[in-house]
Protein backbone atom coordinates (compact mmCIF):
# COMPACT_ATOMS: atom_id res chain seq x y z
CA UNK A 1 0.00 0.00 0.00
CA UNK A 2 1.55 3.16 -1.17
CA UNK A 3 0.58 7.05 -1.01
CA UNK A 4 -2.11 8.50 -4.00
CA UNK A 5 -1.04 11.87 -5.29
CA UNK A 6 -3.23 13.77 -6.79
CA UNK A 7 -1.57 17.16 -9.04
CA UNK A 8 -3.29 19.24 -10.83
CA UNK A 9 -6.67 17.44 -11.41
CA UNK A 10 -8.73 18.54 -14.25
CA UNK A 11 -11.68 16.99 -16.07
CA UNK A 12 -14.21 18.09 -18.23
CA UNK A 13 -17.07 16.85 -19.82
CA UNK A 14 -17.91 17.79 -23.16
CA UNK A 15 -21.33 18.08 -24.25
CA UNK A 16 -22.96 19.31 -27.20
CA UNK A 17 -22.54 23.20 -26.95
CA UNK A 18 -20.23 23.27 -23.58
CA UNK A 19 -17.47 21.59 -21.97
CA UNK A 20 -18.17 21.52 -18.26
CA UNK A 21 -15.13 21.64 -15.94
CA UNK A 22 -16.23 19.35 -13.20
CA UNK A 23 -12.54 19.39 -11.83
CA UNK A 24 -10.00 22.51 -12.41
CA UNK A 25 -6.44 21.74 -10.60
CA UNK A 26 -7.32 19.30 -7.97
CA UNK A 27 -3.88 18.76 -5.83
CA UNK A 28 -3.52 17.03 -2.80
CA UNK A 29 -1.86 13.73 -1.36
CA UNK A 30 -3.06 10.80 0.55
CA UNK A 31 -0.06 9.42 2.51
CA UNK A 32 -0.50 5.69 3.58
CA UNK A 33 -2.75 5.29 6.65
CA UNK A 34 -4.48 8.34 6.11
CA UNK A 35 -8.20 9.02 7.00
CA UNK A 36 -10.06 11.45 4.41
CA UNK A 37 -13.57 12.76 4.34
CA UNK A 38 -14.31 14.64 0.98
CA UNK A 39 -16.81 16.97 1.33
CA UNK A 40 -18.61 19.91 -0.94
CA UNK A 41 -21.47 21.43 -2.07
CA UNK A 42 -23.78 19.78 -4.85
CA UNK A 43 -21.87 19.91 -8.16
CA UNK A 44 -18.48 20.89 -6.46
CA UNK A 45 -16.96 17.68 -8.27
CA UNK A 46 -17.28 15.27 -5.46
CA UNK A 47 -18.27 12.24 -7.86
CA UNK A 48 -16.21 13.15 -10.38
CA UNK A 49 -13.25 12.87 -8.06
CA UNK A 50 -14.62 9.83 -6.65
CA UNK A 51 -14.55 8.57 -10.40
CA UNK A 52 -11.12 9.26 -10.34
CA UNK A 53 -9.81 7.87 -7.81
CA UNK A 54 -11.73 4.45 -8.54
CA UNK A 55 -10.22 4.34 -11.93
CA UNK A 56 -13.73 4.71 -13.43
CA UNK A 57 -12.85 7.58 -15.70
CA UNK A 58 -9.35 9.35 -16.60
CA UNK A 59 -8.51 13.01 -16.08
CA UNK A 60 -8.46 15.25 -18.91
CA UNK A 61 -5.07 16.74 -17.32
CA UNK A 62 -3.12 16.37 -14.62
CA UNK A 63 -2.31 13.29 -12.78
CA UNK A 64 -3.23 10.57 -10.12
CA UNK A 65 -0.64 8.59 -9.15
CA UNK A 66 -1.40 5.09 -6.77
CA UNK A 67 2.33 4.67 -5.68
CA UNK A 68 4.16 4.63 -9.10
CA UNK A 69 1.22 4.12 -11.43
CA UNK A 70 0.11 6.98 -13.11
CA UNK A 71 -3.60 6.22 -14.05
CA UNK A 72 -3.97 8.85 -16.52
CA UNK A 73 -1.20 7.10 -18.67
CA UNK A 74 -3.29 3.92 -18.69
CA UNK A 75 -4.86 1.73 -20.82
CA UNK A 76 -9.15 1.11 -19.98
CA UNK A 77 -8.03 -1.97 -19.89
CA UNK A 78 -5.20 -1.48 -17.18
CA UNK A 79 -7.43 0.58 -15.80
CA UNK A 80 -10.13 -2.09 -14.89
CA UNK A 81 -7.34 -4.57 -13.61
CA UNK A 82 -6.59 -1.37 -11.29
CA UNK A 83 -9.82 -0.81 -9.77
CA UNK A 84 -11.05 -5.00 -9.59
CA UNK A 85 -7.55 -5.21 -7.77
CA UNK A 86 -6.41 -2.69 -6.00
CA UNK A 87 -9.27 -0.54 -4.63
CA UNK A 88 -11.81 -1.07 -2.13
CA UNK A 89 -15.29 -0.08 -2.85
CA UNK A 90 -18.12 0.89 -0.26
CA UNK A 91 -21.72 2.04 -1.65
CA UNK A 92 -24.32 3.50 0.45
CA UNK A 93 -26.62 0.83 -1.19
CA UNK A 94 -23.84 -1.88 -0.17
CA UNK A 95 -24.34 -3.32 -4.09
CA UNK A 96 -24.35 -6.79 -2.84
CA UNK A 97 -25.30 -9.92 -4.88
CA UNK A 98 -28.67 -11.49 -3.76
CA UNK A 99 -28.00 -14.71 -4.98
CA UNK A 100 -24.78 -15.40 -3.45
CA UNK A 101 -23.93 -16.04 0.97
CA UNK A 102 -22.03 -13.63 2.87
CA UNK A 103 -18.75 -15.69 2.46
CA UNK A 104 -19.22 -15.28 -1.37
CA UNK A 105 -19.91 -11.82 -1.52
CA UNK A 106 -16.30 -11.41 0.13
CA UNK A 107 -15.08 -13.30 -2.59
CA UNK A 108 -16.59 -11.49 -5.60
CA UNK A 109 -13.46 -9.30 -6.31
CA UNK A 110 -11.03 -12.22 -6.38
CA UNK A 111 -13.89 -14.28 -9.08
CA UNK A 112 -12.65 -11.57 -11.48
CA UNK A 113 -8.72 -12.57 -11.37
CA UNK A 114 -10.00 -16.50 -11.47
CA UNK A 115 -8.82 -17.33 -7.40
CA UNK A 116 -11.94 -19.02 -6.36
CA UNK A 117 -9.97 -21.91 -3.94
CA UNK A 118 -9.96 -22.75 -0.45
CA UNK A 119 -7.18 -20.31 0.44
CA UNK A 120 -9.45 -17.18 -0.63
CA UNK A 121 -12.49 -18.61 1.19
CA UNK A 122 -10.69 -18.99 4.12
CA UNK A 123 -9.99 -15.42 3.94
CA UNK A 124 -13.10 -14.47 3.17
CA UNK A 125 -14.49 -16.10 6.33
CA UNK A 126 -11.29 -14.07 8.49
CA UNK A 127 -12.75 -10.80 6.68
CA UNK A 128 -16.27 -11.95 7.74
CA UNK A 129 -15.37 -12.69 11.32
CA UNK A 130 -13.09 -9.54 11.54
CA UNK A 131 -16.37 -7.25 10.65
CA UNK A 132 -18.24 -9.29 13.11
CA UNK A 133 -20.30 -11.88 10.97
CA UNK A 134 -18.54 -14.70 11.82
CA UNK A 135 -22.01 -16.38 12.65
CA UNK A 136 -23.93 -15.51 9.76
CA UNK A 137 -21.40 -17.03 6.67
CA UNK A 138 -23.96 -18.23 4.65
CA UNK A 139 -26.53 -15.68 5.09
CA UNK A 140 -27.91 -14.00 1.96
CA UNK A 141 -28.39 -10.43 1.49
CA UNK A 142 -31.76 -10.02 2.16
CA UNK A 143 -31.22 -11.70 5.06
CA UNK A 144 -29.14 -9.56 6.63
CA UNK A 145 -29.88 -5.78 8.23
CA UNK A 146 -28.98 -2.96 6.49
CA UNK A 147 -25.53 -2.30 8.86
CA UNK A 148 -25.11 -6.24 8.62
CA UNK A 149 -25.05 -5.59 4.56
CA UNK A 150 -22.55 -3.05 4.91
CA UNK A 151 -19.91 -5.26 6.98
CA UNK A 152 -20.83 -7.39 4.39
CA UNK A 153 -19.25 -4.98 1.68
CA UNK A 154 -16.39 -3.59 4.08
CA UNK A 155 -15.14 -7.07 4.03
CA UNK A 156 -15.32 -7.45 0.49
CA UNK A 157 -13.45 -4.24 0.15
CA UNK A 158 -10.93 -5.43 2.17
CA UNK A 159 -10.56 -8.99 0.53
CA UNK A 160 -7.35 -7.31 -2.05
CA UNK A 161 -5.26 -5.70 0.06
CA UNK A 162 -6.60 -2.22 -1.39
CA UNK A 163 -4.43 0.81 -1.71
CA UNK A 164 -7.48 2.43 0.11
CA UNK A 165 -10.91 1.65 0.55
CA UNK A 166 -13.07 4.23 -1.19
CA UNK A 167 -16.27 5.12 0.71
CA UNK A 168 -19.13 6.44 -0.60
CA UNK A 169 -21.64 8.00 1.89
CA UNK A 170 -21.62 4.65 3.49
CA UNK A 171 -23.82 5.21 6.27
CA UNK A 172 -26.14 7.16 4.28
CA UNK A 173 -28.98 4.73 4.41
CA UNK A 174 -28.25 3.55 7.76
CA UNK A 175 -29.60 4.68 11.19
CA UNK A 176 -28.01 6.78 14.07
CA UNK A 177 -26.75 3.47 15.84
CA UNK A 178 -25.94 1.41 12.88
CA UNK A 179 -24.02 4.37 11.80
CA UNK A 180 -21.88 4.90 14.49
CA UNK A 181 -21.40 0.90 14.46
CA UNK A 182 -19.85 1.19 10.65
CA UNK A 183 -18.26 4.07 11.62
CA UNK A 184 -16.11 2.18 14.35
CA UNK A 185 -14.97 -0.74 12.06
CA UNK A 186 -13.89 2.17 9.78
CA UNK A 187 -12.28 3.63 12.74
CA UNK A 188 -10.46 0.52 13.45
CA UNK A 189 -9.21 -0.55 9.75
CA UNK A 190 -7.71 3.04 9.98
CA UNK A 191 -6.02 2.07 13.60
CA UNK A 192 -4.45 -0.99 12.06
CA UNK A 193 -3.02 1.38 9.06
CA UNK A 194 -5.57 1.09 6.50
CA UNK A 195 -5.75 4.33 4.12
CA UNK A 196 -9.70 5.57 4.01
CA UNK A 197 -10.95 7.82 1.87
CA UNK A 198 -15.06 8.39 2.25
CA UNK A 199 -17.22 11.15 0.32
CA UNK A 200 -20.16 12.43 2.76
CA UNK A 201 -22.54 15.51 3.42
CA UNK A 202 -22.81 14.49 7.06
CA UNK A 203 -20.46 16.85 9.45
CA UNK A 204 -20.45 14.23 12.31
CA UNK A 205 -19.19 11.53 9.78
CA UNK A 206 -16.73 13.41 8.44
CA UNK A 207 -15.04 14.60 12.13
CA UNK A 208 -14.45 10.61 12.21
CA UNK A 209 -11.65 11.29 9.46
CA UNK A 210 -8.10 12.75 9.92
CA UNK A 211 -8.79 15.36 7.61
CA UNK A 212 -11.22 17.07 5.69
CA UNK A 213 -10.99 17.82 2.22
CA UNK A 214 -13.61 20.53 0.91
CA UNK A 215 -14.34 20.64 -2.55
CA UNK A 216 -16.03 24.10 -4.73
CA UNK A 217 -16.83 24.48 -8.07
CA UNK A 218 -13.82 22.29 -8.96
CA UNK A 219 -11.36 23.34 -6.96
CA UNK A 220 -9.87 22.87 -3.79
CA UNK A 221 -11.54 24.80 -0.79
CA UNK A 222 -9.65 24.07 1.90
CA UNK A 223 -8.16 21.21 3.12
CA UNK A 224 -7.55 20.62 7.09
CA UNK A 225 -6.55 18.33 9.90
CA UNK A 226 -9.33 17.36 12.57
CA UNK A 227 -8.30 18.87 15.41
CA UNK A 228 -7.81 15.28 17.76
CA UNK A 229 -10.16 17.24 20.26
CA UNK A 230 -12.97 17.56 17.43
CA UNK A 231 -12.68 14.06 16.46
CA UNK A 232 -15.68 12.16 17.09
CA UNK A 233 -14.97 8.84 18.75
P1 LIG B 1 -20.86 16.47 -6.92
O1 LIG B 1 -20.62 15.01 -6.81
O2 LIG B 1 -20.04 17.28 -5.95
O3 LIG B 1 -22.31 16.81 -6.84
P2 LIG B 1 -20.17 16.15 -9.73
O4 LIG B 1 -18.80 15.64 -9.83
O5 LIG B 1 -21.30 15.17 -9.91
O6 LIG B 1 -20.35 16.96 -8.37
O7 LIG B 1 -20.40 17.29 -10.83
C1 LIG B 1 -19.48 18.36 -11.05
C2 LIG B 1 -19.90 19.12 -12.31
O8 LIG B 1 -19.68 18.28 -13.45
C3 LIG B 1 -21.36 19.50 -12.33
O9 LIG B 1 -21.47 20.74 -12.98
C4 LIG B 1 -22.00 18.42 -13.16
O10 LIG B 1 -23.15 18.86 -13.78
C5 LIG B 1 -20.90 18.09 -14.15
N1 LIG B 1 -20.92 16.68 -14.59
C6 LIG B 1 -20.74 15.59 -13.81
N2 LIG B 1 -20.79 14.46 -14.55
C7 LIG B 1 -21.01 14.85 -15.84
C8 LIG B 1 -21.13 14.17 -17.08
N3 LIG B 1 -21.05 12.83 -17.17
N4 LIG B 1 -21.34 14.91 -18.20
C9 LIG B 1 -21.41 16.24 -18.12
N5 LIG B 1 -21.28 16.95 -17.00
C10 LIG B 1 -21.08 16.28 -15.86
P1 LIG C 1 -16.66 -3.31 -15.81
O1 LIG C 1 -17.41 -4.62 -15.86
O2 LIG C 1 -17.30 -2.22 -16.62
O3 LIG C 1 -15.18 -3.44 -16.00
P2 LIG C 1 -16.36 -3.46 -13.00
O4 LIG C 1 -16.81 -4.88 -12.98
O5 LIG C 1 -14.93 -3.16 -12.76
O6 LIG C 1 -16.84 -2.77 -14.33
O7 LIG C 1 -17.20 -2.63 -11.97
C1 LIG C 1 -18.60 -2.72 -11.93
C2 LIG C 1 -19.05 -1.99 -10.67
O8 LIG C 1 -18.49 -2.67 -9.54
C3 LIG C 1 -18.58 -0.56 -10.60
O9 LIG C 1 -19.60 0.23 -10.02
C4 LIG C 1 -17.37 -0.61 -9.72
O10 LIG C 1 -17.25 0.58 -8.97
C5 LIG C 1 -17.67 -1.79 -8.81
N1 LIG C 1 -16.47 -2.52 -8.45
C6 LIG C 1 -15.37 -2.69 -9.19
N2 LIG C 1 -14.43 -3.38 -8.54
C7 LIG C 1 -14.96 -3.68 -7.34
C8 LIG C 1 -14.49 -4.37 -6.19
N3 LIG C 1 -13.27 -4.87 -6.13
N4 LIG C 1 -15.32 -4.50 -5.14
C9 LIG C 1 -16.54 -3.96 -5.17
N5 LIG C 1 -17.04 -3.29 -6.21
C10 LIG C 1 -16.27 -3.13 -7.28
Amino acid sequence: RLATSIRDLTKEYVLKSETVRALRGVSFDVPEGDYVAIMGPSGSGKSTLLNMLGCLDKPTAGSLCLGDDDISKMTDDQLADIRSQRIGFVFQSYNLIQQLSVVENIQVPLYYQGKLGPKERQRAIELATRVGLGDRLDHRPNQLSGGQQQRVAIARSLVNDPFFVLADEPTGNLDSITTDEILAIFDQLNEEGRTIILVTHEDDVALRAKRIVRLKDGMLHTDEPVAESDREA
